[in-house]
């Protein structure tokens, strides 16, 4: 049975006491669902393609832990992995074969990575990745786009999307000014602004950092060249261009964006799905700015957990599916593809225009009638009514990330019967709030 039955009353009495103990109560800001009102649901359990809280309710996943779970939940292939890693003990700080080969798997499924070091956060790769741009290339300063989120390193606090604009904190404090100053920042989509900036800070420039796909001012696609005009850019003014791939890698298709789009970056970020739902990230791209990073070269950079071997096999089994299995991708295409033509065909029956915006197995509703192809486009949403939306989902049994800001992350373990459950879902949340 789908929905909130009963109550929410567990959950409500552990965040209670769970604000007595962790800031806001969460141990990372958008889970508190300040954005969309209400309280959250803490979660007891999860297989397949559902979640279920501590008040013993069942929702259909749409976040995914917010992109690993592309299997959905508990998949055996990976519970199995990690029983048998833990059998050897849990940590060794120290090399294993185990790094090897998920090093290797990574080259194989990603070609422009050519050396990756294994870190264990999307944040650690980032912040790592334009440490090494720097120091390869001498110079200073970053750019990024607006609503782009690249983790919660300072460099990346300026302009950022997913909870820091939830949050309504797009300049976080603690920031110095400093290092404020060395990140610049373009509207995305917009090539004219970059070309500008770059032109503005001759030979201060060492890296664009990118989400090709952008997850995090809700799903917002590349427009047609913007990519490959970003990496003409990089390669005219001798810039790292950096894809951060933490939420498209291995989503998208199973070499990431950068498959999906035939571009080829200098340097990639990875997280999410490469953990397989444990603790991973990592950097790699080309040889030459690789072989700058220690112990090789003078780039310092380093983690006691590391390549940590439960993790790793962990991330090994996800990858090795996801690699031996194409059709993955296609039924993720083929889910993915048959909610969103639902709520489109619901949106056209209740004549509403709200935008859509997908690629591949992400998503977005936007409650706003405009295009949405950069930050500002996106803030032109509703917010009002997506937290309506959010909480009626909810209560009906859907579960979908608790920011209008986030993509949606379909996995395969959706039926038919989910898939049919969702739009229905939508079309009673949609006329209730618009009649
Ligand atoms: N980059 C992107 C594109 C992300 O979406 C995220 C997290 N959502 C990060 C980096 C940071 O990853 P983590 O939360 O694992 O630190």
């Amino acid at each position: 049975m789908l929905g909130i039955k009963t109550t929410t009353i567990q959950s409500q009495s552990l965040f209670e006491k769970a604000k007595n103990f962790i800031p806001g109560g969460v141990n990372s800001p958008v889970r508190a669902f300040k954005a969309v009102g209400g309280n959250p649901i803490f979660i007891k359990s999860a297989k397949g393609a559902y979640i279920f809280d501590e008040d013993g309710n069942q929702y259909i996943e749409l976040i995914n832990s917010w992109g690993p779970m592309i299997l959905g939940h508990a998949h055996p292939a990976i519970e199995e992995a990690i029983l048998q890693a833990a059998k050897n003990s849990f940590s060794f700080g120290a090399p294993t074969a185990k790094e090897v080969e998920m090093a290797e798997l990574i080259i194989q499924m990603i070609p422009s990575i050519e050396k990756v070091r294994m870190v264990n956060s999307g944040t650690e790769a980032c912040m790592s990745a334009i440490r090494v741009a720097r120091g390869y290339t001498g110079k200073p300063k970053i750019i990024k786009f607006e609503g782009c989120y690249h983790g919660h390193g300072d460099s990346f606090l300026i302009a950022a999307g997913s909870g820091a604009v939830t949050m309504g904190v797009p300049d976080s404090a603690g920031v110095t000014t400093g290092v404020a100053l060395d990140t610049l920042t373009a509207p995305f989509n917009d090539l004219e602004a970059v070309k500008a900036l770059i032109e503005a800070n001759p030979n201060q420039v060492a890296a664009i950092i990118v989400e090709p796909v952008v997850g995090n001012m809700g799903c917002v696609p590349p427009k047609e060249g913007f990519l490959q005009g970003l990496r003409n850019l990089c390669t005219q003014n001798g810039i790292v261009l950096i894809f951060d791939e933490v939420m498209t890698g291995f989503r998208l298709a199973k070499g990431g964006a950068q498959e999906r789009f035939g571009i080829r970056p200098d340097l990639t970020t990875l997280g999410k799905i490469i953990g397989g739902g444990l603790p991973v990230g990592a950097y790699g791209g080309k040889k030459e700015i690789m072989d700058w990073v220690a112990p090789m070269g003078k780039v310092y950079q380093a983690g006691t957990l590391s390549g940590n071997p439960v993790a790793m096999s962990a991330g090994l089994a996800m990858l090795k599916i996801l690699n031996e299995n194409p059709q993955i991708y296609t039924d993720l295409e083929v889910i993915t593809s048959q909610i969103v033509s639902g709520i489109k065909g619901v949106l056209k029956e209740l004549s509403l225009n709200y935008t859509i915006n997908q690629v591949g197995s992400m998503f977005t509703l936007f409650f706003t009638e405009n295009e949405v192809y950069d930050f500002t486009t996106a803030k032109s949403s509703n917010l009002a009514f997506f937290g309506k939306y959010f909480r009626e989902m909810l209560q009906r049994g859907v579960y979908l990330a608790p920011s209008q800001f986030e993509s949606l992350f379909v996995s395969n373990a959706l039926s038919s019967e989910d898939v049919a459950h969702i739009v229905a879902t939508n079309r009673e949340v949609l006329k209730l709030m618009h009649t």
